[in-house]
């Protein structure tokens, strides 16, 4: 349970005072839809209102305070024309513009004669000096109302600055001075403030250091993130290594069997890890192992062959992936590779209902399944493996921590193998899989070629078309990317179904299949069967192809609007091509003109296959201001903490985590309890829990 302390803080923004449904949602969308994500919505740049020139030195665009008298009021004549006050100062005149102004208001805050101290941006326009809609109007008796520095903050389309500054000051009012978790010693020697005083004073920037992340405040701020998040990795590290695993070792013959049916002896990489994840599992420890390696390099088999040596021993497997597509294809690989063994295989989806699914469980629960695939279907409580050994999480970035928990106490004591396509520079390992131990599969399969990769203008849609005509004629299979339209899936679906329409117009209807999030289950796996059979040429697909699928048939990739994906995705949709022993190529179609980073992004897409490398320049392009939580990086959501420039912090956090739980296991000290405050407030909750139950 959250500690009451902490309630303040999750209440939802439309507690606030001025914050309805409206409003409410763009916050939601823009920071998150409680106080604690507005608190953590720290400014980007500040307005300083001290410059006070005279009328005649404010320089055109700059932010000044002038204090003028009213001389005017020009009405316009025509409602689309601005409403202007003529005001001056000794040295010269300014008008004061207003759009759609209310004539009464303006009177009222502007008499004619007063004197104002007015704040806002200036602008000249030939001989005429503007200041349109002032930030402040105050009577020069309130002058000292006026801020010296304003933050400003990140905004989204349709929310404006005061309604979100006010909801943020709102929230911050709210926050409660919380019991110190950090070490004295460490606080002194940093000389960082109290949580709530830094939190207060990173909102509260008073110079351009203050919004950088080595300032103090912020530092202090994202240690405390950082920290929380190491010791929840540590905390669930101690959970696992706590519980006795058991050893598994077969006999194996499935394993040999199956190498002999495979139609290629493993490389040399595969072998590698495979030996480290069976001296693993042949521990009487729990394994959680997370086996890396870059798309395409063969890990399916490796964990066929893992699952195997648990089978051999009498136990169940099961495998889960993030995609009911995804979940098809294995079942369908597993299958065929497994044919002949006496080994039964089944699949288990959300889709799965009814009667199939009933049968399904029992045949489990009796042990007549050796291997269960499925999504997160998985983690239901009725499904009851009598004697789970060893549990797969394909391509991981998709899952949160917790879902590796719940699966966790599926079976007692069963060994947790994670795999991943997504390289992650070597520094944020730690963060990321700090609870792990790793083994890295390197190598491709003999026999690839490299991809092909090209990048051109959208403008040139009509010759990429006619390209892929002529290499579906001549019998090659494509994979067609549509744009990825930000944060609305709606949109993502009328470009995919209007690219469906035309291609299939130009290359014959029942040649182009389409894919999409939206679709029902059912439909998908058909596409995609009609795509992997042969029956479709190409393939249309929003981005849920992106993970794992495997036709090595498939020859071209092409995505549209290519600047919109982000190195990490565009790599993965690569990987979908190249996988079979014919030249394959990649196409690039970009919108115009290609800002900077999009440039960069594609050049490393042409430059390099190299998924470690591509990792590392993502990394560099995104830089220090965005923060590391794209889902489709895979990377945790830092909110406070940026990769770059808090690397140092990363490292300290790991060892103090570390020194934690050696001296304080349970987190029952005074520090302790404060400690678990830490994790509630960045919602480690399930770790927390295992407290309770280890
Ligand atoms: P990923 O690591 O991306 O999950 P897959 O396991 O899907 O990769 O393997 C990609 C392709 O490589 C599959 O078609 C698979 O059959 C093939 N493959 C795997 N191992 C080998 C090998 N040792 N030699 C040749 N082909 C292999
Ligand atoms: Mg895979």
């Amino acid at each position: 349970m959250r500690p009451e302390i902490l309630f303040p803080l999750f209440k939802p923004v439309t507690a606030l005072k001025g914050v309805g449904p409206r409003l409410g949602k763009l916050i939601e969308k823009l920071a998150g839809g409680r106080l604690v994500d507005l608190c953590w919505h720290l400014p980007t740049g500040l307005i300083d209102r001290r410059f006070r020139p005279s009328v005649a030195d404010a320089p055109d665009g700059a932010v000044v305070t002038l204090t003028v008298t009213v001389d005017e009021h020009h009405v316009p004549g025509n409602r689309r024309l601005p409403y202007k006050v003529l005001c001056s100062d000794h040295s010269g005149t300014v008008n004061l513009v207003f759009f759609n102004a209310k004539e009464d208001y303006l009177h009222q805050i502007l008499p004619l004669g007063a004197v104002r101290v007015v704040s806002g941006r200036v602008g000249h326009y030939g001989q005429e000096i503007q200041m349109p809609h002032p930030d402040h109007i105050l009577m020069v008796e309130k002058e000292a109302e006026l801020p010296a520095v304003e933050a400003t903050y990140p905004l989204t389309a349709g929310l404006t600055a005061k309604p979100l500054h006010r909801a943020i000051q709102g929230a911050l009012a709210q926050t409660p001075a919380l019991p110190e978790w950090q070490d004295p010693v460490w606080l002194t020697r940093e000389q960082w403030q109290p949580w709530r005083q830094a939190l207060l004073a990173a909102h509260e920037p008073d110079s351009p250091a203050a919004l950088e992340p080595d300032h103090p405040d912020r530092r202090r701020l994202a240690y405390d993130e950082l920290l929380a998040n190491q010791l929840a990795l540590a905390m669930i590290r101690a959970a696992n290594r706590g519980r006795a695993g058991r050893a598994i070792v077969g006999d194996g013959r499935l394993r040999q069997a199956l190498r002999a049916a495979l139609p290629y002896v493993l490389t040399q990489g595969q072998e590698q890890v495979l030996g480290e994840i069976q001296a693993d599992m042949g521990r009487a420890l729990r394994m959680l192992r997370l086996l890396q390696g870059d798309v395409g390099s063969g890990k399916t088999v490796v964990a066929l062959l893992a699952m195997l040596a648990a089978v051999e021993t009498g136990a169940q497997a099961a495998f889960m992936v993030p995609t009911e597509i995804l979940a098809r294809q294995h079942f369908e690989t597993l299958t065929a590779l497994c044919q002949g063994m006496p080994i039964k295989i089944q699949v288990l989806t959300g889709r799965s209902k009814g009667r199939p699914r009933q049968a399904l469980l029992s045949d489990l629960a009796a042990g007549r399944i050796h291997i269960l695939i499925g999504t997160h279907a998985l983690f239901t409580e009725d499904v009851i493996f009598p004697d789970l050994a060893l549990t797969v999480i394909d391509e991981q970035h998709r899952f949160g921590v917790h879902q590796r928990l719940n699966l966790g106490d599926k079976g007692a004591a069963a060994d947790i193998l994670v795999m991943t396509a997504t390289p992650i520079p070597r520094t944020l390992s730690l963060t990321v899989y700090g609870d792990m131990d790793i083994s890295l599969l390197r190598g491709k399969p003999p026999g690839r070629q490299a991809v092909e990769t090209r990048a051109m203008p959208l403008s040139r849609l009509d010759e990429v078309v006619a390209g892929v005509q002529r290499a579906v004629n001549q019998g090659a299979r494509a994979f067609w990317v549509c744009p990825l339209v930000a944060e609305n899936e709606q949109l993502d679906l009328a470009a995919a179904e209007e690219r469906h329409a035309v291609l299939a117009r130009i290359l014959g209807p029942g040649r182009v299949g389409l894919v999409h999030g939206r679709m029902k289950a059912r439909d998908k796996d058909q596409a995609m069967q009609a795509f992997v059979a042969g029956e479709t040429k190409v393939l249309v697909a929003t981005t849920v192809i992106e993970v794992g699928v495997d036709v090595p048939e498939a020859t071209i990739m092409a995505v549209e609007h290519a600047e919109r994906f982000g190195l990490a995705q565009l790599h993965q949709l690569r990987g979908r091509v190249g996988r079979g022993s014919r030249q394959s190529h990649c196409l690039l179609l970009y919108g115009s003109p290609l800002g900077e980073t999009a440039r960069a992004r594609i050049a490393i897409m042409r430059e390099t296959e190299d998924g470690f490398r591509i990792a590392e320049e993502d990394l560099r392009l995104r830089g220090t201001g965005e923060l590391l939580g794209t889902r489709q990086s895979g990377f945790p959501a830092f909110r406070l903490a940026d990769a770059m420039a808090h690397q140092d912090l990363m490292e300290v956090a790991r060892d103090d985590a570390q020194l934690i739980l050696t001296r304080d296991p349970h987190l029952e000290t005074p520090r302790g309890q404060a400690l678990r405050v830490l994790l509630y407030l960045f919602e480690r909750d399930a770790a927390v829990k295992l407290l309770r139950s280890g």
